[in-house]
This record gives structure tokens, sequence and C-alpha cells, in this order.
């Protein structure tokens, strides 16, 4: 499904020269951008084929979820770490695009997520947004957008107070940090609809419980599975 957005962001992916975004190196024989050094390096976790996956399993002691899976791990890989660190604070925003349109011929080619409706993309608050310039999660979930052929929807979810940030935060901060945050606007537009939430990064789950609580709230016969990009470690041993 085309919208202004992504034939903006295809544009200006056009202008980028070809030099793989995870390595540097130039390269005329990647996949978006992607040499075929770094393609073999990326630590994959491989969930997002299966239905009972330990993301899956996590979730399911949360909030009632239809699939959930990770892409890949975030810290086993130095250079594959750093490539969402420069999207997160680097601005380098066709990052997030570019694996997020990877991550989406995954999601696509399992089977698993054919009947999700739309893509919504964990929100910053809008101060942030606006002095960041962008957020990298919008871009991830465009990508994905992309290849499984859904919308995105930015508007209808929103986080109502700029909370502070989670990287230095113990996990019990981070559970009380993100409490009662988001919130829906036009809900009626989520009512039956099988959403995909999206973040970057999954490291105790607390900002994507509190997102789907807030969602199942306003709109209580939505169905949810929930992507991440990457996941912080082993999961026995981080979450
Ligand atoms: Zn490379």
């Amino acid at each position: 499904m085309w919208t202004f957005s992504q034939i903006w962001i295809d544009f200006v992916a056009l202008i980028f020269p070809d030099k793989c975004m995870v390595c540097g190196e130039y390269t005329d024989s990647g996949v978006h951008n992607i040499c075929m050094k770094c393609r073999y390096k990326i630590p994959l976790t491989g969930y997002y084929r299966v239905e009972n996956n330990p993301v899956k399993e996590y979730f399911e002691t949360l909030i009632p979820t239809v699939q959930c899976s990770s892409m890949f791990y975030y810290k086993s890989d130095e250079m594959w770490r750093m490539a969402i660190h420069r999207f997160k604070y680097h601005a380098a925003w066709i990052v997030a695009y570019r694996l997020g349109r990877w991550y989406g011929l995954e999601l696509k080619g399992s089977g698993l997520y054919d009947d999700v409706d739309v893509i919504i993309p964990v929100p910053l608050y809008w101060l942030k947004t606006m002095t960041r310039g962008y957020n990298q999660c919008h871009y991830l979930a465009h990508g994905m957008a992309r290849e499984m052929g859904v919308k995105v929807d930015k508007y209808c979810l929103y986080r109502r107070r700029n909370n502070p940030s989670q990287t230095t935060q113990s996990r019990t901060e981070r559970w009380e940090n993100v409490d009662g945050i988001f919130a829906v606007r036009f809900p009626e537009r989520l009512r039956n609809k099988h959403i995909l939430l999206v973040d970057d990064v999954l490291t105790t789950g607390a900002t994507l419980n509190a997102c789907a609580q807030a969602i199942l709230r306003a709109a209580p016969t939505c169905r949810i599975s929930i992507a991440t990009l990457a996941v912080a470690g082993r999961l026995s041993n981080h979450l």
C-alpha cells in the first residue's frame, strides 16, 4: 500500500550512495544497502519464523498477543549494535527504513503475520520528535509496511508526557517510568483490527506493554502482535 510518506522515503533513499549502511564499505552486491558480509554476520534470532518463541512466551505473561518476534540479537555483534545506535541517536533514519524492509520481508515470508491490518510504531513525545527531528520507529514501521502491504498509523497512539530516558534505569524504574503514559485517540479506527506494534529494541518490554494496555483499554476488540527489530541479549538472561 503506497502512501505519500513511503514515496518520499523511497525518493530520498535513491540519492544515498551505494555504501553498506552497516560497515560503511562500498558495495554493489548487497540487498537494501547491506553488503553480503554484513548480511552473513547479522545475529538473526529466527523468532519470526515460529509461533512459539522466547519473545512470545515472555509477553504471554503480560498481555494477550497473537504473534511476537524480534529480528536479531542486539548485543551479539558490535557492527550491528552500532547500526541501531546510528539510527536511534545520529539521524540515520534511512538505516531504520531499510532494516524495516528486510524485517518486513521476513515477517511476510513466515506467513504468521498475513492478517495484520495496521502497523503502529511506538510513539515518542511530540516535543522529543520535534527536537530529534524524527522518530526512528516511524521509519522502521514504514519499511516493514512497504513489504507487508499494510498501512502505518502514527496518530492513534500517542505519548501523554515526556518520560525520562530509560537507558540508565533499572528494571523496576523502567516499569514505573512508562506506567499510564500512552493514550489512544480515534479508538474507533482500531476496532476489530489486528495491530502490529513496532519498536526498535526490546529490553524489558515495559514500553510495549504500556502501549498494548492503552490500546486494549480503548479498543478491546482489537488483537495485538509485537515486532521489535532487536532484542537486548538472550531473553533468558535479560528479561
Ligand atoms: Zn557491510
